[in-house]
């Protein structure tokens, strides 16, 4: 090779120019000159054009009598492989700490961020004892992280930007001439040691007390919205299943909540309702469900307004200071806003961080929220539903006026309608208000209030059982401070997927199953709370 010369070729080379050194310089030198050569050689040396060559050599270790010696050899030594040609040849003696700019956003991140944690999360995952010695699995993380940071969407890009990218390097702490760890060690290390992942909630979780230790989450008003990610998985994998339906997501607060309606229920008129022992939707239900045979654990997704396909759905809650993520949940694609919520906020509120007002677009706004965001002593904020009277009768619900002396509704032709029991569906809890079975079917209007179903019985109506609570948020709907709520949703939601879309790879998830697609979620967000928080400090 061209300039891994023996000891031999460069004394013979230093006598022919006459240099008057000892045995002892020469052989000394022709170390020199080997090591500085293969170093050139590794960097640029078969591919050097003519012209200004720039090298970056990393030479601290050598004395510099004997590297400018070594540098005037390859300089003669390319001017003779070029037939003479003149070659210019620009030699930089630079570390790799001196090639990464002071204010470079890696420098900042490495100031900030202490992924010592990691070594502890992953101990048991290496044997002291046996294999070779692993990669450090703090470059792991950061090799996966610089994905996320600069838009990356793939191991094996990732693995080809960080060998180009000095400031990568750097960051990662591989040398200029170390071996980048190959992608599939990554992508070997996620599938075969599947505990690894539990460094990715930690790591969000760490970043997130960091931005509230910094003081950039107050607590004061949290944004929650969905946004769609698309799954590794082709529609023509798809096929339809029959699967049996599962009671709501809701349905063990609704049975606390029953249980306190009906004792309402006795004290208001005198009855009590015997307790319901067995499900309303029995297991025996079925409901049919699109499911990709590549990704079955990916969602159908089916909305207005967008794409169709199979989805996940990273459901995220920020704080409205500086956007920082602060509460992150997955699920798959038809799964509704509403389910993951008030589980995600309760978290949050109980051991994140305490706060007094939460907003959200209409899909959340569901009567239970209301009344377990205020148990909590958390003001609702949240653009109401558009509702629909589905009843097919010309005497609508606006028909009927609710008399609260009587804890009643009159109908139009003045008859009352009384509070009659507690009415429990999958996802909801109703008190029904029904007119007297005598005075409908000798009303003449009856054909006007009562739908075929209901012909021969009385008119019926329902009230959510949380309706007080819903009432108090609707009684702040005209505020300045309501207006402000949603606005900040709107622009901090909207705006912080489309960041993550555009530059932190949350458009699509590469790898299969919902713990994957957490994953990919996850350092997504702490990528942008990284960028956020890094911003604010600075
Ligand atoms: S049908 Fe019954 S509830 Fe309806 S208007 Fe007549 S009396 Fe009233």
């Amino acid at each position: 090779m061209a300039l891994s010369r023996s000891r031999k070729e460069v004394r013979h080379e230093l006598e022919d120019r006459g240099a008057k050194h000892t045995d002892n310089d020469r052989d000394s030198l022709a170390d020199c000159s080997r090591t500085t050569g293969e170093a050139v050689r590794l960097l640029f040396g078969e591919k050097a054009e003519a012209g200004t060559i720039s090298c970056v050599l990393n030479l601290s270790f050598i004395p510099y009598p004997v590297v400018f010696l070594s540098i005037w050899l390859k300089m003669w030594y390319n001017k003779e492989k070029r037939g003479g040609s003149t070659v210019q040849l620009k030699y930089h003696m630079l570390t790799i700490e001196d090639l990464v700019p002071v204010g470079h956003f890696l420098r900042k991140l490495e100031a900030v961020l202490d992924l010592s944690f990691v070594y502890e999360e992953t101990a048991g995952l290496y044997s002291r004892k046996y294999g070779r010695p692993p990669i450090d699995p703090v470059v792991l993380v950061k090799y996966l992280l610089v994905g996320y940071l600069y838009g990356i969407p793939s191991e094996r890009q990732i693995e080809q930007r960080i060998q180009t990218d000095v400031a990568l390097r750097w960051y990662l702490g591989i040398d200029l001439l170390e071996r980048v760890p190959d992608h599939s060690t990554i992508s070997q290390l996620r599938r075969r040691k599947p505990a690894f992942r539990k460094v990715f909630r930690r790591l969000f979780e760490r970043v997130v007390n960091q931005c509230i230790e910094e003081g950039l989450v107050s607590g004061r008003l949290v944004l929650t919205d969905s946004t769609h990610v698309k799954a590794n998985a082709s529609r023509a994998s798809e096929e339809q299943i029959e699967m049996p339906e599962s009671p709501g997501a809701y349905w063990k607060r609704l049975d606390t909540y029953e249980e306190e309606g009906l004792e309402e229920l006795k004290r208001r008129t005198g009855k009590r309702r015997e307790k319901r022992t067995r499900q309303i939707k029995k297991d025996s239900r079925r409901t049919k469900k699109r499911v990709s045979r590549t990704d079955p654990e990916a969602g159908h997704m089916k909305r207005p307004g967008k794409p169709q396909g199979q989805y996940y759905l990273s459901h995220q809650t920020l704080d409205s200071d500086h956007g920082i993520i602060v509460g992150l949940t997955v699920t798959p694609g038809d799964v509704h806003d509403t389910v993951p919520y008030l589980n995600q906020l309760e978290t949050l509120h109980q051991t994140v961080i305490p706060f007094a007002a939460a907003a959200a677009d209409s899909a959340y706004d569901f009567p239970l929220a209301h009344r377990e965001l205020e148990k909590l002593g958390i003001t609702f904020f949240v653009r109401p539903q558009a509702v629909y009277d589905r009843t097919q009768v010309e005497f609508k619900r606006d028909s009927f006026s609710y008399q609260s002396d009587q804890d009643a509704y009159l109908c139009p032709q003045g008859k009352t309608l009384r509070l009659n029991g507690l009415y429990r569906s999958a996802s909801g809890l109703f008190w029904q208000y029904k007119a007297e079975k005598a005075d409908c079917i000798c009303c003449p209007v009856r054909g006007k209030c009562l739908s075929e179903h209901d012909r021969r019985g009385a008119r019926k109506l329902e009230d959510s059982y949380f309706k007080p609570s819903v009432q108090r948020s609707r009684n702040r709907q005209s505020t300045d401070e309501y207006r402000q709520a949603l606005k900040k949703r709107q622009i901090w939601c909207e705006g912080t997927f489309a960041a993550q879309k555009w530059g932190h790879n949350l458009t699509r998830v590469l790898r299969r199953g919902l713990e994957a697609a957490e994953d990919h979620c996850l350092l997504s967000a702490v990528a942008l709370n990284l960028k956020r928080m890094i911003k604010c400090l600075n």
